[in-house]
């Protein structure tokens, strides 16, 4: 399958590894928009949260506490972080394998467009 991250999954592509379990892989931004911007990604490919099922339940709350799990070991839970998804073309998607911006270490600008 042509999926960069799946790709960063099985090894083939380098990346930064932050944090790995099971069903979860944690990495930097190769272009990070904040001091602390990671993806965190379920090592199952799955193209976006449109495509995220029942049984998939389990998994969507790994990934969240992957990124609590990230943000207090970067320092950055009590000043606070931000968790974004974007699903598609009019959300900016531009991988399609679901992952979630973890973006922190600055005060964040507002972001409603
Ligand atoms: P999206 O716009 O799909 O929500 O975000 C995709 C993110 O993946 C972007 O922030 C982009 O910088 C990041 N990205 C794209 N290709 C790679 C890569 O090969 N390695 C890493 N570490 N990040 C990537
Ligand atoms: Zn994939």
């Amino acid at each position: 399958m042509d999926c960069i991250f799946c790709k960063i999954v099985e090894g083939s592509i380098p990346s930064k590894k932050v944090f790995e379990n099971e069903h979860v892989l944690a990495f930097e931004d190769i272009q990070p928009a904040a001091p602390v911007h990671i993806l965190i990604i379920p090592k199952k490919h799955i193209p976006t949260m449109n495509d995220v099922g029942k049984e998939d339940a389990a998994l969507i709350a790994e990934l969240f506490a992957a990124a609590r799990h990230i943000a207090a070991e970067r320092g950055i839970s009590e000043d606070g972080y931000r968790l974004v998804n974007n699903v598609n073309r009019d959300g900016g998607q531009v991988v399609y394998h679901l992952h979630i911006h973890l973006l922190g270490g600055k005060k964040l600008g507002a972001l409603l467009a």
